[in-house]
């Protein structure tokens, strides 16, 4: 499957699963979004949550709709929490293919969390402060 396809709303799975066309297990609606169980989840209850239109990842998604989307995804959060018993959430969104992105449709995962549950933090770098200062300001410049 090439970008140019997975990126196209007709074969996108995720406009599919909006449109009903491909089942999925939908825990909340509403004008602008959409969130279901992901089917292979980190653990029991990750959830996704999706604009209803489709746009490829949070880049080209409009600002109207990003913020639709982060309210929908913080009310399943704590919907999350509260349903499986979590004692902790991790809100996450990967763009593009080297970020771990394989749906190219933006959606946020909603991953209940347990004490214990093996998953641990990507590990931080070691680096000098000149190095922190030169990212910072390419940073800034690209504002
Ligand atoms: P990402 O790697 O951020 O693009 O995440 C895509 C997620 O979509 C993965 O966690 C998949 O398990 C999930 N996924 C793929 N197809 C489906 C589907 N038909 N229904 C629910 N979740 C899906
Ligand atoms: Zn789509």
């Amino acid at each position: 499957m090439t970008d140019e396809s997975i990126s196209n709303k007709t074969n996108c799975i995720f406009c599919k699963i909006v449109r009903g066309e491909v089942p999925a297990e939908k825990v909340y609606e509403d004008k602008d979004t959409l969130a279901f169980l992901d089917i292979r989840p980190n653990n029991v209850g990750h959830t996704l949550v999706v604009p209803k239109e489709h746009y490829e990842n949070t880049y080209s998604t409009p600002d109207n709709v990003l913020c639709a989307v982060i309210k929908t995804a913080k009310k399943v959060a704590v919907a999350v929490k509260k349903g499986t018993g979590a004692d902790g959430i991790n809100i996450t969104n990967n763009n593009d293919s080297p970020a771990g992105q394989l749906i190219f449709h933006t959606h946020f995962h909603i991953v209940p969390r347990f004490t214990d549950d093996g998953f641990k933090h990507w590990p931080g770098k070691e680096v000098r402060e000149d190095t922190l200062k030169e990212a910072a300001e390419k940073i800034r410049k690209s504002l």
